[in-house]
Parts: C-alpha cells; structure tokens; sequence
C-alpha cells in the first residue's frame, strides 16, 4: 500500500526495516536503543552523528544550534515568543493557513502578536509580500513556510525583512535544498518528513539565544538547551534515533538536491493530472504557490468524495481524505512517497474519471 496520510506520515521503508532488524538488539547495547541511557556514550554518539548529518544535509552554518526538542511545533508557537521576545512587544505574523493562525493565536499570550499580512479565506494564495505591514518593533517576523492543510507554500524566504525570519517548517523540512541564512529561527515538528512524532526540531540563529526572551523555566530555554546539547532531560530516543537513519537515507539518497528533483516531479505529475481532468478534479491554489509536499484536490461533484476514499483504500491507496477544515481530498507526498506512489495514484484518478465522469 502507498500511504498518503498527512501526518504522521509514512517513513522510508529501507528506513524501517533497520530499525526493524536492530529492534531488539542495538549495537554492542545487548538492549534495544529504546532501553539505554541517554547520557551513555552509545547514544551520545548517536545524536552527536545525527546532528552532523543535519548539519551537512542542509548546508546548517556553524553560528546555528541545533535542538532536538519535544512538544511538537506547537509548543514552538508558545516557546519562541517567550525565548526570542520580551514581555509584550511586537511580533509580526503573517498569515496564510490554518498553522500560521494557531501560531498568531498562541504567541497572543506573551507577545503583541500583529497581523502583518492574512491572505484571507480560503487560503489559496500568499499575500504580496510588498504589501506587508511590518514593525519597526518587532522581535521577529513569522511564516509558516508549508500549509499543510491548504497545500500553499512559500517556494523560498521572503526578502528585505526589518526583524529575524521565523518559519514553521513542519511538513516541508528536509523536501529541497534550503538556505537557512535567510532564517533566524526554523522549527519542524518531526513525524511528516523527519521521523516519527516525539521529535521537534528547532535550528536557531546562536545571537537569538542571547536575547533575555521572558521569565521562564529552564527547561522551557532554548538557551539551556543548547548549553546542554538537548539532554537537560531525556529527550525523545527512539524518534531521535529514526531521525538520524532518516538522515542517513536522504544523504544515500543523494542528498536535498536530488529529493528536490524527486520531488518537484511528483508534485508536477499530481498537478498536472488534476488539472488535466477538465473540471472532474480542482485544486484551488494559485500554481505559484502551490505545495510540494500536500495537494488538496476536491471532485466536482461532492457525493463522490465517499466513493473515492472507499475505492483508492482498497486499492492500496491510504489516507486521502482531505482535512476537516477544507473537506475533499488531501495527497500528502512527502520524501518517503516514491515517484511510483504518485505515479499508482494518477492511474487510480484517471480509471475512477472513466468510472465516474
Ligand atoms: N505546523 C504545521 C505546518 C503542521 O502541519 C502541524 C501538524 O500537522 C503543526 C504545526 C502542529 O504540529 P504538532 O502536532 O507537532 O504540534
């Protein structure tokens, strides 16, 4: 079966059958890696390659730190106000989706969180960055690079910003080669193209971290994490050490550019058979913006949204119903969906046209 779903999302296969063979025994551990200490120097070494590995796959520059978190993206709506901010200034939020809305929302509450731009309902097009309205004030500005429900993405950073860059990354890290000098801060909940849920990773500019931010635990201080190399308490092992094998793949893979190419193609496949059908499937977005990672398409006819979901699971198809919020169908073709998934998918949407149409 080819596994569309959203998130969490389906894992490279080679992937899983290594976790798979060493599920038991680990190494020299005589123990599985769910089973050892984090501060043993198995594991330690393990997160120290995993981090290397991240570095060299996404060109990190060295005045970046890299975290390997917990609380999924959502906590980073709520940790990076309180690290990056002090209490009630400016932040500028720019609003494209359903993501970037939560972050606007959860940042209210230690910020003075400013709409600078909201593409407004239903969310098919970004809005021009030329008409931004950004602060002189403000301790930073915030995207949401991918919508991963609406299916827009920012294709690169947007330029000529007057405060440090923010992005949620979560279901667009690790898609395409990426330039993260144009980021102050990047953060990706894991389980769509890292690895599985448990994992948050935070990769962050190292003068953001010297900004006093607001009163706050420890352990809520990206400074203090970065200090102790994300081990102030036990991180998330076991999605810590798919994360580095997915990293391994992608690098046997031939590295971002090449997963790039791979998956530019299979977003321009998916596209073009949907706007091929002549009306029977849409996909409402503006095609510049539309996402590599999450297509959204809708039948013409309502009714047929059932029967679709219904044929395509049996016919090995899985998790292509479209999110609540937007209804329709939803194809999420993230790294581990090989181009012969997609290709499956087209022939599974022109034989139900012939059916259906
Ligand atoms: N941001 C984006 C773009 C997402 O797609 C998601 C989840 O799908 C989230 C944030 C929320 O992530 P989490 O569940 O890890 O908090």
């Amino acid at each position: 079966a080819y596994n569309f779903s959203a998130g969490p999302a389906a894992l490279p296969e080679a992937v899983l059958r290594e976790a798979q063979a060493e599920l038991l025994e680990w190494g020299d551990a005589r123990a599985s890696v769910m089973e050892v200490s984090h501060r043993g120097a198995a594991f330690e070494a393990l997160v120290a390659d995993a981090e290397a590995d991240l570095r060299r796959l996404l060109a990190i520059p060295d005045d970046y730190a890299v975290l390997f978190l917990q609380g999924g993206a959502t906590q980073q709506f709520a940790l990076i106000p309180m690290n990056i901010a002090a209490p009630g200034q400016a932040a500028d939020f720019v609003v494209t989706g359903h993501w970037s809305a939560k972050a606007l929302a959860e940042a209210g509450t230690y910020v003075d969180a400013r709409i600078a731009a909201d593409a407004g309902a239903p969310y098919v097009a970004l809005p021009p960055r030329a008409g931004w309205r950004l602060s002189d004030d403000a301790a930073y500005v915030h995207i949401c690079q991918n919508e991963t429900i609406q299916g827009v993405e920012f294709q690169e950073a947007p330029a000529d910003l007057p405060a440090p860059l923010v992005s949620d990354f979560s279901s667009t890290l690790l898609s395409r080669p990426l330039d993260v000098s144009r980021y102050g801060l990047i953060y990706a909940g894991a389980q769509k193209n890292v690895g599985p849920a448990g994992l948050t990773l935070v990769i962050v500019r190292r003068d953001l971290l010297e900004r006093a931010g607001q009163p706050r635990a420890r352990i809520l201080s990206y400074a203090e994490q970065a200090a102790q190399r994300s081990m102030l308490n036990t991180p998330a092992t076991f999605p810590i050490y798919l994360a580095a094998r997915v990293f391994k793949w992608l690098e046997r893979e031939g590295g971002l550019a090449a997963m790039g190419e791979r998956n530019r193609r299979k977003a321009q496949a998916l596209y073009a058979a949907i706007d091929g059908s002549g009306g029977f499937y849409r996909n409402p977005v503006d095609p510049a913006v539309r996402s590599w990672m999450n297509v959204p398409f809708a039948i013409h006819e309502e009714r047929l949204h059932a029967v679709f979901l219904e044929e395509s699971d049996a016919a090995g198809l899985l998790a292509l119903k479209g999110h609540k919020a937007v209804g329709g169908l939803r194809a999420s073709i993230y790294n581990a969906m090989p181009e012969a998934g997609v290709a499956a998918l087209i022939d599974f949407m022109h034989d139900f046209q012939e059916r259906h149409g």
